[in-house]
């Protein structure tokens, strides 16, 4: 990707966020774009560094161990997410590596965090995945599951910020994300990560705070 591609593609998008934004009445200051960066290597990243671009997601830990140190030593202030499936024996790179996991959605990840993050003093934001459409290929817990998993959260002492779905595809989002919205007004949570390439304006009228968007930004991925 070129410095002008990579400047005018985030432009798109933030303008994109804004107008959204100013809709529902919200602060387009209060979305955080997460670039989705998976699959993505340095040089098509590096771009976006330069564009300004400082809040990353990735949904493997070995990848994103692979090539994020080297890109991070030079802009200490990115930011990394985790947005995809994380396997209980990987909490603790999982912990040292990311700033923010999206995708706490069993008992045995919420234990396996909370010793990781005993032991290392990192505290990621943590974000709970509810399965908002019931798919069973899908991660996140189930709608009904939410409540107690929550309380297991809370009583490990996680940092809780919101929770996070990624809704059907090829149907229409929006009552999936307003369910997720409702779910979250419920447990008290603030954040919600809703919204990707094909559905974050949507999302950001529904109240999303953290949008992932990989297409968009980078082109269709190999
Ligand atoms: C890949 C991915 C995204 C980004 O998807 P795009 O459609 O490329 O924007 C967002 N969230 C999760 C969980 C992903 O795995």
């Amino acid at each position: 990707m070129s410095a002008e591609t990579a400047s005018s593609r985030l432009a798109d998008i933030h303008a994109r966020i804004a107008r959204a934004a100013s809709t529902a009445d919200r602060r387009a200051d209060d979305v955080t774009l997460i670039a989705v960066s998976k699959t993505q290597d340095a040089a098509a990243i590096q771009p976006l560094i330069d564009a300004g671009q400082r809040v990353f997601g990735e949904n493997r830990v070995q990848e994103a161990a692979g090539k994020w140190p080297e890109l991070r030593a030079a802009h200490p202030d990115i930011r990394l997410h985790l947005v995809g499936q994380l396997q209980s024996n990987k909490a603790a790179d999982a912990v040292a590596l990311f700033d923010a996991i999206h995708s706490v959605d069993r008992l045995s990840l919420v234990a396996a965090l909370a010793k990781a993050m005993a032991e290392s003093g990192k505290r990621p934001d943590c974000f709970i995945q509810v399965n908002i459409g019931d798919e069973p290929q899908k991660g996140g817990v189930a709608v009904a599951d939410l409540p107690a998993l929550l309380a297991e959260a809370r009583a490990a002492g996680l940092p809780l910020a919101g929770l996070m779905a990624v809704p059907p595809f090829e149907v229409d989002s929006a009552p999936y994300f307003a369910l997720l919205a409702k779910l979250a007004r419920e447990a008290g949570l603030e954040a919600l990560s809703i919204g990707m390439s094909d559905d974050f304006e949507v999302a950001v009228t529904i109240g999303a705070t953290h949008v992932r968007i990989g297409t968009a930004l980078f082109g269709a991925r190999a």
